[in-house]
């Protein structure tokens, strides 16, 4: 299967190319520590990116969505396929090599907390990336991280202090400053508001995006629901035990999901509307737990959970295959 890949009306470059992308972890058991079978994280993952645009990655816990993003990041090796970044195979490069191309992505962590170094002041955390990355001097450092701060709707006064003097809301804007401060391309979200109040989330929200307009940033924007990703994507992939299921651009997948566990996502979550058509959705139910990723179901990952199995789901995996006309993916026998 080749890479959904939408002539989207609003893009036109691409930015990332996500090949065929597994990522499998060993099982270890018996006396030898051998291997004994495979976690299969992500298995055969295919999307692109366009630059300027938000991908939302939904998916529960075990999907596979944060391994996919630490993949693309090469903060974890891929087992299989390719990760291409503005045109060039970064799958297979070295440490070293993959380096210059992290200042171009960067991730913003779920946990504020757990990602910032304690012991590190506000101003050495926002700087640390350029001194890293970058040969400005002290003074050109100092100057960035104040414009930065302000940026983010933090206070420079307050860039002695440390992480454990701010909220949670705070923490993240400053893990989002640190960040953006070596101008990436692609920013890789992975829940980055699950852990914050629900008055908080929309603030992070709102200043994200508006960061995004301001710095023509491009997100992946990985999140459990699809209430979060609702107003931030423009096209949504939806993951289930280490594939996507559905692709398709917001409008089409909240108001026209063709997957069942998509529209079991939909129906656990209040109402969406986007477009006042109030169409109808089925609503499904999804009972009982995400299978194993190592040992999957056959057939059709979701057929264990899915009230229209059928006889064939059981036995045929079904591929990502283009629905309509409005470059919407489905993985489903209901559709070929
Ligand atoms: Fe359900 Fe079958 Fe479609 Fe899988 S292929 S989602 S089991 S109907």
């Amino acid at each position: 299967m080749s890479s959904p890949t939408p002539n989207l009306p609003f893009k036109d470059e691409k930015l990332l190319d996500v090949l065929h992308i597994k990522k499998y972890f060993p099982i270890k058991g018996g006396i030898f520590k051998r291997t004994v079978g495979h976690l299969k994280a992500v298995d055969d993952v295919s999307f692109s990116v366009y630059k300027g645009e938000t991908v939302g990655i939904v998916g529960e816990s075990g999907s596979g969505k944060s391994t996919l993003g630490r993949v693309i990041l090469r903060l974890l090796d891929p087992t299989d396929g390719e990760i291409h970044f503005e045109g060039k195979d970064i799958s297979g490069l070295t440490a070293r090599k993959v380096r210059p191309f992290r200042r171009d992505m960067q991730m913003v962590f779920q946990d504020p907390f757990g990602s910032l170094n304690s012991k590190m002041s506000v101003a050495e955390l926002i700087e640390e990336p350029l001194l890293v990355q970058t040969s400005l001097s002290k003074a050109e450092r100092k100057e960035k991280a104040i414009a930065m701060m302000e940026k983010v709707g933090l206070r420079a006064e307050d860039r002695l202090k440390y992480p454990h003097e701010f909220s949670g809301g705070q923490r993240q804007r400053i893990s989002i400053a640190r960040a953006l401060i070596i101008n990436p391309k692609l920013v890789i979200c992975d829940e980055p508001v699950s852990a914050l109040d629900v008055s908080i989330q929309a603030q992070v929200l709102n200043l994200m995006k508006d960061l995004q307009d301001e710095l023509s940033l491009t997100y992946l924007f990985i999140a459990h629901d699809l209430s979060v990703v609702k107003h931030i994507s423009d096209r949504i992939a939806v993951m289930y035990l280490g594939r996507i299921v559905e692709i398709a651009p917001k409008q089409a997948l909240y108001n026209n999901a063709l997957h069942p566990y998509t529209q079991g996502l939909l129906a656990s979550i209040p109402e969406v509307d986007l477009d006042g058509t109030n169409q109808k959705r089925e609503k499904i139910r999804i009972e009982g737990d995400l299978p194993s990723a190592v040992h999957p179901p056959s057939g059709c990952p979701f057929r264990t959970r899915c009230p229209k199995a059928h006889e064939r789901c059981a036995v045929d995996r079904p591929d990502l295959t283009k629905v309509g006309e409005d470059e919407h993916f489905v993985a489903c026998h209901l559709y070929t």
